[in-house]
């Protein structure tokens, strides 16, 4: 049984933030790197992926890199990294890079899009890596992982992604605001720490992760002046793990205003709320440069 190997190499949202405030958990924009055996995917390339970039010039040290990117949308913070990313550069790599359609434009013009006139000096055809631009219609396979999308509320849409390669599982849903598709939703506008309720193919694309990492930009408080940003609040993570039973969860898409100290008391704070509901999933917020192997504890093992 092999895992999945997911690492962190950018859990901002929205804007990158550099400084002494954000060193602990990082300034970059969202990237994600899974890999199962030697398959390769990222998940979206905001400004982390230039680290991961140069990461991969060093490891494979000029072997051809083949390799999957899938956007979960194409928002600025998920895509301002891209032109950076040097291994794009090189022509003995590969890339089959899989987006959504947004008004009939696939993600090739999307991505171009900031690389053209004045936005950027360099067009995306300077790319010399051969890329394969390809539109996500439903699951898909890259090596051993198969990846299916759902479709997350968030202003203009954007994608979460269940991998399971064996028995591991790993999800990604940033750019979500849960309580938007709430049943309940109008209940939730006075009682923000009620029972969220939602329709079964959201529980059932949810449940059984090993690892789910979730937009947990705003705390309880600042979310009611943030409502329809397109971004979870504490209490709705809290409540989907607890609904969803994920082993472990890894709070994501950091807001630009929460410094490290503030991103850990909000990780403390879901991890006491999921305790005292007798939740036993580990919650941790995510950080630059961690690395986490999604996979299911071994059983115990058999007594005769
Ligand atoms: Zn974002
Ligand atoms: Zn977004």
């Amino acid at each position: 049984m092999s895992d999945l190997t997911v690492r962190f190499w950018g859990t901002r949202g929205s804007i990158p933030t550099p400084g002494r405030k954000t060193k602990k958990y990082g300034g970059n924009t969202t990237c994600v790197e899974v890999r199962h055996e030697d398959s390769l995917l990222v998940f979206d390339a905001g400004s982390g992926i230039r680290e991961l970039g140069m990461s991969w010039l060093n490891e494979f040290a000029g072997k051809p890199v083949n390799a999957a990117n899938a956007f979960t949308h194409l928002h600025w913070d998920h895509i301002q990294g891209f032109p950076f990313f040097s291994c794009g550069y090189m022509p003995q790599n590969s890339f089959t890079i899989w987006g959504e359609e947004r008004h009939s434009t696939g993600v090739e013009q999307l991505l171009s899009g900031q690389m053209t006139g004045d936005y950027f000096p360099i067009e995306l055809s300077s790319m010399q890596a051969k890329l394969n631009f390809k539109t996500v219609d439903g699951p898909f396979e890259v090596g051993g992982m198969t990846i299916r999308p759902f479709r997350l509320p968030h202003p203009g849409g954007s994608l979460g992604y269940r991998v399971e390669a064996d028995d591991a599982v790993f999800i990604l849903a940033t750019d979500s605001e849960l309580d938007q598709i709430a049943l309940n939703k109008d209940e939730l506008k006075h009682n923000h720490q009620a029972e969220r309720k939602y329709e079964a193919d959201l529980i059932e694309f949810m449940s059984g992760a090993n690892l789910i990492a979730i937009d947990t930009q705003y705390t309880d408080s600042v979310y009611p002046q943030r409502v329809g940003w397109g971004h979870n609040s504490i209490a709705t993570v809290v409540d989907l793990c607890i609904q969803t039973k994920p082993d472990m969860m890894a709070m994501c898409h950091h807001d630009p205003q929460s410094t490290d100290q503030m991103v850990s008391n909000m990780s403390d704070d879901a991890a006491r709320r999921l305790k005292r509901a007798g939740s036993d999933t580990l919650v941790f917020a995510a950080r630059e440069g961690l690395t986490v192997k999604a996979h299911r504890p071994k059983p115990p093992p058999a007594i005769n």
